[in-house]
């Protein structure tokens, strides 16, 4: 595997890898796809808590977007549901 650099945003020191996982998200239909994911975090403590705390504005309106995708498909899927009865 090749290092790949992943600076900081803020102060742009090297991050380091807190943890990596995979994921399960909902592709088109009913097909779910396995991700994988890996946090990074800067290794300033102080740096690290006001990225943490933009993180988790991003995060929470990335639910809100995903939530919101999510009801939609769950109407368009009723709604065929509807049309064919
Ligand atoms: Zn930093």
């Amino acid at each position: 595997m090749s290092y790949v650099s992943n600076p900081c945003t803020r102060c742009g020191k090297e991050r380091i890898l807190l943890k990596k996982w995979t994921e399960e998200i909902q592709g088109y239909g009913d097909n779910k796809m396995k991700v994988t994911r890996s946090l990074n975090v800067c290794p300033d403590p102080e740096c690290k808590k006001i990225v943490d705390a933009e993180l988790k504005v991003k995060k929470n309106k990335r639910t809100q977007l995903k939530d919101e995708r999510e009801k939609k498909l769950l109407e368009a899927k009723k709604r065929k549901i509807e049309i064919k009865e």
